[in-house]
């Protein structure tokens, strides 16, 4: 009884299946690396999957997307794990040209492509008001999480350690929580402050505030103009007054840009369709995150981009009248 009940209903869906995709038609599956869950890059692939997923029937294309953080995401590229994936704009840069050895050692990446940039992401400092930390320079000596291996906060983290002449033993403990741990333990007291590279608002700077008394740090000095001075990539930043309960100051921090990559293992056919999907539905897209609210097509194809657009991108983009 309950085999004849599958069998019928095995049927009825591929009946349905039939009727629905023509014969030839080939599935897709694409996996996009994102970020921890109360970041902002889990949004961004959330938010293309579920608009690719809309037309997997006309095109074939199927999309998920998992965890993982910039670094992670572009040695997943790399490997053949991954189809696409989000990314600071930093790591885009040293990962093309192959001027970060420690966090690549494999050298410059010629086949990464970029595909469009996203949305800011200040390099955001959350200290707790108990804390005795008001700048950045009060890190010296406080329980920091500087972020988990693998993310393009953590990376960053060490750039600007070594423009402020830090190590981690400058610190009384260095944790390395991933993004979605942090927040708790701050709150939980087990550290004074975390670092992350991160768009706003972010489910991790939410629950932060509203669970203990917070501080956003501004991060501005002579160290960090020499970053910005020296590299395309950086940015003074501003994380706007009310953001979170009680910021009720504008935060000048610095920061960089998130990007959507590939590389040259995509097929054109396949990068056309998913910008295809994020741009014929761009207020749709916008609506998904508070963070996409600003974002412009005709900077999301030039900004913060250092590897060459993939071909199936620039196909879309000139068919659009946007290049
Ligand atoms: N910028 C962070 C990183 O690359 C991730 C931010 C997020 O999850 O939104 O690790």
């Amino acid at each position: 009884m309950f085999m004849r009940k599958i069998g019928v209903a095995a049927a009825a869906v591929a009946g349905m299946a039939m009727l629905s995709a023509p014969a030839s038609a080939e599935e897709t599956f694409i996996t996009i690396g994102t970020g921890g869950q109360t970041g902002v890059y889990y949004q961004v692939g959330g938010a293309v999957c579920r608009l690719v997923n809309r037309g997997t029937e006309d095109h074939g294309i199927k999309c998920t997307h998992t965890t993982g953080g910039s670094v992670d995401n572009i040695n997943g590229l790399r490997n053949g794990d991954l189809d696409f994936g989000v990314a600071q704009a930093d790591w885009q840069y040293h990962a093309y040209n192959g001027t970060a050895p420690d966090t690549f050692p494999d050298g410059a990446y010629k086949d990464l492509r970029a595909v469009f940039s996203v949305h800011p992401e200040p390099f955001t400092v959350v200290a707790r008001a108990d804390s005795g930390i008001s700048s950045f320079e009060d890190l010296v000596g406080k329980r920091v999480n500087v972020g988990n291996p693998g993310s393009g906060a953590r990376a960053t983290m060490e750039v600007v350690m070594e423009a402020m002449g830090w190590t981690m033993d400058d610190f009384s403990l260095a944790s390395e929580l991933k993004s979605a741990e942090q927040a708790a333990a701050l709150c939980d007291n087990k550290i004074d402050v975390f670092v992350f590279t991160v768009g706003h608002p972010s489910g991790t700077m939410e629950e932060a505030a509203t669970t203990c008394d917070v501080n956003f740090i501004p991060v501005q000095n002579e160290a960090i103009d020499g970053l910005v001075q020296e590299h395309p990539y950086y940015s003074y930043a501003t994380i706007p007054a009310g953001m979170y309960r009680g910021q009720d100051e504008d935060v000048t921090v610095f920061g960089v840009g998130a990007t959507f990559v590939s590389n040259t293992d995509a097929s054109e056919d396949t990068v056309y369709h998913v910008v295809k999907a994020v741009f014929d539905k761009f207020d749709r897209f916008r609506r998904l995150h508070p963070a996409f609210a600003n974002l412009q097509k005709e900077k999301m194809i030039t900004n913060n981009l250092s590897a060459p657009l993939h071909d199936g991108a620039a196909k879309y983009y000139k068919e659009a009248g946007l290049m």
